[in-house]
């Protein structure tokens, strides 16, 4: 169906997310957001809570409406078709088949009041046209899939039935449902310990292998992403402060505040010791300082950081906005 809508372009990348800038109110909470995803890679959206990563998210999902919020610029491209100006319902059918979110509480997805093998059915009923019977051995299929034991039997149930990480499953399991293109996970992995946390980014990982799925993966935990991550995109104040290859991020940050998150990180070696941490606070969305965002907390901040810095290309696949990037990375 992409196929034959306006600015289809087989070449252009999965999702596209160019020069997004997001409102509330007067905040400007996502100031000309850019990143890129192909079919089978994991990106990782880094930042602190308020720096705008999950909000780009729910915008790129259509999730940001009026009177709350509005999208001020810029578009969202699947294969070069912009769904923020397609009409209302070919944007709907396009999204749900193509595109899907994993939230950080499943609950957020599922209906409390619906058992949740029916909610999966009704994604086969609705979208795929199956009848009731077909719909519910697809949605155990699905439930299967995700590693749900007795699936046919749990089906049945409600989601307040299901722990916190057999409910992770099944809200993985509504995403994957369809089969889309891309998955946005957010934060899927943040309200479960860390053994559970293992699991489900492992099951992440062969879903997205075995069905060339594109992963958009939010999360605030650097060493999350360690392993799973082939780019990183390090958003602070709402605005994307460096993107790069992950290895290279991890090697050799170049803006000071990936820097930061980097040294925040826990590690085994220094057990016992007091955990890292970015002194101060990022700045009012409201009412952001002139210059750099990042200067109230940076110890590289010089006079030139006055003037907000725009991002510059700094190496195949990898920009950062910083007037001492080359400080930073040791160039
Ligand atoms: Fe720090 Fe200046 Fe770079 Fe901003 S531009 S991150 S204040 S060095």
């Amino acid at each position: 169906m992409i196929e034959s809508l306006p600015g289809f372009d087989p070449a252009a990348p999965l999702l596209a997310v160019d020069d997004l800038h997001v409102e509330f109110g007067a905040a400007r909470v996502v100031n000309g957001v850019g990143y890129a995803v192909e079919a089978g890679e994991t990106l990782a959206v880094l930042g602190e809570s308020g720096s705008g990563k999950s909000v780009t998210a729910r915008a790129v999902m259509g999730l940001v409406r009026p009177p709350r919020g509005r999208i001020a610029a810029g578009a969202v491209r699947l294969r070069g078709v912009d769904l923020l100006r397609l009409p209302e319902e070919s944007r709907r059918r396009l999204k749900a088949t193509t595109i899907a979110m994993i939230f950080q509480d499943a609950l957020s997805a599922l209906n409390p009041v619906l058992p949740v093998g029916f909610q999966i059915a009704e994604l086969f009923r609705v979208h795929r046209g199956l009848s009731r019977r077909e719909a519910r051995t697809r949605a155990v299929e699905v439930l299967d899939l995700v590693r749900i034991p007795g699936a046919a039997r749990r089906a049945g149930d409600y989601p307040h039935q299901f722990s916190g990480g057999m409910r992770q499953r099944v809200g993985i399991a509504l995403a994957i449902a369809l089969d889309p293109k891309v998955i946005i996970a957010d934060e899927p992995t943040t309200a479960l310990d860390v053994t559970v946390q293992a699991q489900i980014m492992r099951l992440l990982r062969e879903i997205q292998r075995e069905h060339g799925t594109a992963l958009v993966l939010i999360t605030h935990d650097m060493g999350v992403v360690a392993d799973v991550a082939d780019r990183v995109v390090v958003m602070y104040a709402g605005r994307v402060m460096e993107q790069a290859p992950a290895a290279e991020v991890y090697a050799r940050p170049a803006h000071p505040y990936t820097e930061a998150l980097l040294g925040a990180i826990p590690r085994p070696h220094l057990r016992g010791r007091p955990l890292a941490t970015i002194p101060g606070a990022p700045p009012d969305p409201a009412d952001p300082d002139s210059g750099c965002r990042f200067r109230q907390r940076c110890s590289y901040a010089w006079e030139a950081c006055e003037e907000e810095p725009e991002p510059v290309e700094i190496g195949p696949g990898r920009r950062t906005a910083c007037h001492a990037w080359e400080r930073v990375s040791g160039r």
